[in-house]
């Protein structure tokens, strides 16, 4: 899990329960004002409990039975709730989560994230992606009946078919990771094909798996980058360092001279060294990206044990008719 997001999701939460305890103590003190018969029984219900408390301490084995007058004493405040128009549970400890009592956490030996944290991690993580908004684009939600299936005269191979190929490559890698012999993937086709989607249909999978991943457009890589060159400011990283980087849309950026090729050499070869995973989409062929970013980079990538080059061909997929 990333830090500074557990960090900001725990703070969060003790935010909620101290509205928690705020909403207890206004409910209580609604009963004190507003409920005198109600106020009278809690009343003896305290004495109950600290005169129990006191037998115990004295040796009192009679204390015991006092277990069914409680129990009776709240029968008696939660029918009086009611007839007062107050939900039974009015004075329980409130909060979100049954499980955890909204302290992220179960378990006493051993603490584990609660479904709801791990929930609301995954949100977090995925908005910091820019992932939250429209239909989410999943493996679940991939539509091959939106592509073209007529096979190509020649290769006989339709686009439907080919998309669906690269995209059981692409989720059999995310349902894999981290146990893949490839660690690297790129992603080759024109605009409008889907690589994208593909892309965030890995992330929203290694996210549910639980997977530390970070996408971003070969654009923001560049400002960072170029932060990073000339502030002497390591804004990349971050990048280096993530188990799974996601870098869309390479070759869209605009081309610096000594800052551009140096630091995508600099990260992918960082990213291998440290067999890291880094997954890349790229309007540009092979070819086209050997013109644009020398061979130094290209041999990062053309490279059959280390990465897998995967092809997508056909027509826009925007620009047909729906
Ligand atoms: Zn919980």
């Amino acid at each position: 899990m990333r830090e500074d997001l557990l960090n900001e999701l725990e703070a969060e939460y003790e935010v909620q329960r101290l509205a928690n305890e705020k909403t207890e103590a206004a409910r209580r003190e609604r009963i004190r004002q507003e409920f005198p018969q109600i106020e009278a029984m809690l009343s003896r219900r305290e004495e109950m409990i600290f005169g129990t408390v006191r037998k115990i301490f004295s040796g009192d084995t009679d204390a015991a039975n006092l277990t069914e007058q409680m129990e009776e004493l709240n029968r008696g405040i939660r029918s009086l709730l009611r007839q007062n128009g107050l939900p039974e549970d009015y004075l329980a400890p409130v909060y979100r989560c049954e499980k955890c009592r909204d302290t992220g956490y179960r378990g006493d030996l051993i603490r584990e994230p609660c479904e709801c944290l791990t929930a609301l991690y995954q949100k977090k993580i995925r908005e910091s992606i820019g992932l939250q908004n429209g239909k989410p684009e999943t493996f679940e939600t991939f539509d091959e009946e939106l592509i073209p299936d007529t096979p190509d005269p020649a290769t006989g191979i339709s686009q439907r078919k080919q998309t669906v190929f690269v995209r059981n490559v692409c989720e059999k890698w995310a349902d894999s990771y981290p146990d893949t012999e490839i660690r690297d993937l790129l992603l080759t086709g024109q605009s409008g094909l889907g690589k994208t989607f593909l892309l965030h249909a890995m992330v929203h999978r290694l996210i549910a798996r639980g997977h530390n991943v970070l996408m971003v457009s070969a654009y923001h890589f560049l400002q960072m980058a170029r932060k990073s060159y000339f502030d002497a400011e390591n804004g990349v990283q971050e990048l280096m360092e993530v188990p799974v980087l996601m870098l869309d849309d390479l070759g869209s950026e605009p081309m610096m001279q000594n800052v551009t090729i140096e630091q995508l050499f600099h990260l992918l070869n960082e990213r291998q060294a440290r067999n890291l995973c880094t997954i890349i989409s790229t309007n540009l062929s092979l070819e086209e990206l050997r013109k644009r970013y020398t061979e130094r980079i290209v041999s990062r990538l053309n490279h059959p044990k280390r990465c897998m080059i995967l092809t997508l061909d056909g027509q826009d997929l925007r620009k047909l008719e729906r």
